[in-house]
């Protein structure tokens, strides 16, 4: 227990993106105090939420819902109880949204994304945003103005650390956070909600729960690290779906940028003149480079796995696709390194081939020696490639799109590094939003939304995640504004 409280308030949210906002915009609007603790410095605040796609998910019936989202958890079963509460809320993000000023519009064009419409209750899905199209932080812009109206302080650069707790009744008094290298402490009289996002920026985190990868580099919030996590396992909660995260995709990732860069050529969308495959450390190639995952996951023997990234990564390609452009995504309609960091990518490459980003050679072969990759088997897998695209058909890994060889030298490498959006793991929640023990029981006065500790244990169907920030923000923002005070 401090010695003296700092700030003093009802509700205490922990994080300021779409979660955060749901969870305080409610309880406010019940008539609690609430003060919002942000770790990033304002105008670096709105964590993944403000760089995301900006759909959220606004499921048409509870019943659909709940049988869809049973089918994505597979055999990564989430409790009946669970399902039904996302499920129920799920259906009335809409009206929330609205109810507060907001403006829903439903995505146009096709396809819809429906990620996996074979399953049961797929139909249920429907995306939305509020603005005039969707990207462009116009979802987030609304989401920030709703903070705005009313009395609720930010404390920006003041990320929580730690949760104070009662050493008896092991209920949830308050947090310590940190400004300027100072404590301050905050008295949370009915409750502490945590919405401050998962691991994406903690590479620890990344080794010991993901699977698979001894590294991965975010697209969103670099200031989503995971503290979250931290704070919950010191009060005793458990934690669920730490394995579970949207990605893989591969990226560059340089020193110089927090985080990643996205190559163009590798969407599924963008069909680019030139010929470029990726490479493992064997020098061979291990995927269809253009499929489009589901958020990562690739079909493996009739089960949705993780798209392998044996690591380090090379996209090998020639000099017409070099010339025909940049190639990084600079489209700044969504990521951190569009919307925030900005990197201003050369038109013609140039500027990342002098910093090395791009490294060159006039051969394959040489190119190998370049990046430390075997010289023979590198050039015998262009030969190969090259064949395939002379056959028309990639009897590979069946690629389908830009079949095209390697044909103009010099050759380029880039490497390439797995990416996320985001994590879904984090402290166990139960349907009132409240983090709970191992056993089950909840920690009291300690409640989460959010992608800390999401419900998706398995598959993951786009929009999920800001559709459940706003569903859980709001149980747990109406949950947490009805406890007691205590005193
Ligand atoms: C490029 C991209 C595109 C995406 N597109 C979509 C999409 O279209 N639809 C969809 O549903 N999902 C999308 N996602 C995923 C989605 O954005 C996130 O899962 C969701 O926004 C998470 O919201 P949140 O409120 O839980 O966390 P965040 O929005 O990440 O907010 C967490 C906040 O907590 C702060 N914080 C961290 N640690 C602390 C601390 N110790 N103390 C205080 N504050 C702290 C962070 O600075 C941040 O502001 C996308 C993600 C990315 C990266």
């Amino acid at each position: 227990m401090p010695h003296k409280w700092d700030v003093e308030t009802d509700v205490a949210v922990v994080g300021f993106g779409a979660a955060g906002v749901a969870a305080a915009v409610t309880a406010h609007d019940l008539g609690a105090r609430v003060v919002i603790l942000e770790k990033a410095p304002r105008g670096e605040h709105g964590g993944n939420t403000r760089v995301a796609g900006q759909g959220y998910l606004n499921t048409a019936s509870p019943v659909e819902a709940a049988a869809y989202l049973t089918a994505l958890c597979g055999p990564y079963t989430v409790p009946p109880a669970m399902v039904a509460a996302w499920a129920e809320e799920m259906c009335r993000n809409n009206d929330w949204l609205k109810g507060v000023g907001g403006d829903p519009q439903e995505h146009q064009h096709p396809p819809v994304g429906i990620e996996f419409p074979d399953l049961p209750g797929a139909g249920c899905v429907h995306k939305f945003h509020d603005g005039p199209t969707y990207g462009y932080s116009f979802t987030w812009k609304r989401f920030e103005s709703l903070v705005e109206q009313r009395p609720i302080p930010i404390l920006y650069e003041t990320p929580g650390r730690e949760l104070v707790q009662d050493n008896t009744t092991k209920e949830i008094l308050g947090i310590r956070a940190e400004r300027g290298g100072e404590a301050v402490y905050v008295k949370a009289r009915k409750a502490v909600v945590l919405t401050c996002g998962g691991f994406e920026n903690n590479q620890e985190m990344i080794r010991n729960y993901l699977p698979g990868i001894a590294y991965c580099y975010t697209s969103g919030s670099p200031y989503n690290e995971g503290d979250g996590i931290a704070m919950a396992m010191a009060v005793g909660a458990d934690l669920w779906h730490m394995n579970n995260y949207a990605g893989p995709s591969m990226a560059l990732k340089v020193p110089e940028v927090r985080t990643t860069l996205s190559m163009q050529a590798l969407h599924f969308s963008k069909q680019m003149p030139g010929g470029m495959i990726v490479v493992g450390p064997d020098a061979r190639r291990f995927c269809d480079e253009k499929y489009k995952t589901r958020h990562g996951k690739v079909p493996f023997h009739g089960r949705w796995l993780p798209l392998a990234t044996p690591c380090p990564m090379f996209m090998i390609f020639d000099d017409t696709l070099f010339r025909a452009g940049p190639l990084y995504d600079m489209h700044p309609s969504h990521g951190w390194t569009q919307i925030v960091e900005r990197y201003e990518w050369s038109a013609d490459n140039s500027a990342e081939l002098a910093k090395g980003w791009i490294r060159r050679a006039d051969s394959p072969a040489a190119l190998a020696e370049l990046v430390g990759l075997d010289p023979a088997v590198l050039a015998e897998t262009v030969a190969r490639w090259n064949r395939a695209c002379g056959d028309g058909r990639d009897d590979a890994f069946g690629r389908s799109l830009m079949l095209a060889p390697l044909a103009e030298p010099p050759y380029y490498a880039v490497e390439l590094s797995p990416s996320m959006l985001n994590t879904q793991g984090g402290p166990r929640r139960n349907e009132r939003g409240q983090i709970v023990r191992p056993d089950g029981t909840p920690i009291r006065r300690l409640y989460s939304a959010g992608e800390l500790g999401s419900i998706y244990s398995y598959l993951y169907q786009g929009t999920g995640n800001i559709g459940e920030c706003l569903a859980f923000g709001r149980i747990s923002g109406r949950n947490a504004a009805a406890e007691p005070r205590w005193e």
